[in-house]
């Protein structure tokens, strides 16, 4: 399947995007984070256009040609192939944050247990973790962070509409989880959004053992 880029787009900057979102996607496979051809990741090109991998590829085997183009409509952009089922999720994030221009999503079994945990109370409340720092804007261990938990649905739109909700509350937002099913985290590089996914990964598998130590 072969990708035609709009005459806006350089090639090398796609191809640029593409390597680096098939990097990540297969050091995130091998730490065992992306199984059975879940997870989906993305790099904002343009104001227009973001990169998206394509859906249903097996992430640990990830390459150049695994990647499509998109606009922040979440359409398909010179290709016939099919970008992730929730790329509207992606696109929301690239459409409310013009700074931001990495959005990962991984389904490690930390994250979907901890979405399962927490998913009653609708949240992560991160207290007393000296790794918070790690997220962007966050200066002291002291602060609280909040991850929302939203319920598990197929149906894209109602996703996105409590996606939507918290953002329009004025709440901050660095990550969400989905019950049962993963993470979604940003940033403005990929170092800064690996490191939020990274971070959080670490902090929820704290709270995990907390739970699980003070039963
Ligand atoms: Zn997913």
């Amino acid at each position: 399947m072969s990708q035609v880029l709009p005459e806006s787009i350089s090639p090398a900057l796609f191809a640029e995007r593409s390597d680096a979102i098939a990097d990540a996607a297969r050091e995130l496979a091998a730490a065992g984070w992306t199984p059975a051809t879940s997870s989906n990741f993305s790099m904002r090109v343009d104001g227009e256009h973001a990169a998206i991998t394509i859906s249903g590829r097996d992430k640990g085997k990830l390459g150049r040609d695994d990647i499509m183009l998109i606009d922040m409509q979440g359409k398909a952009v010179g290709t016939s192939a099919r970008p992730s089922a929730e790329t509207d999720l992606h696109t929301q994030v690239y459409r409310r944050f013009p700074e931001i221009n990495v959005v990962l999503h991984t389904h490690s079994r930390t994250q979907s247990v901890a979405s399962r945990l927490f998913a009653r109370e609708g949240v992560v409340k991160l207290e007393g973790w000296e790794l918070q720092k790690a997220i962007a804007g966050q200066t002291t261990h002291d602060a609280e962070l909040s991850i929302p938990v939203f319920p598990n649905t197929q149906h894209m739109p109602e996703l996105v509409a409590q996606v939507e909700a918290w953002l329009d509350s004025g709440r901050p937002l660095h990550a969400y989880l989905i019950n049962g099913h993963g993470i979604y985290t940003w940033g403005r590089d990929m170092a800064e959004t690996r490191r939020h996914l990274e971070a959080l990964e670490f902090l929820l598998a704290c709270e995990l053992d907390l739970r699980s130590l003070s039963a």
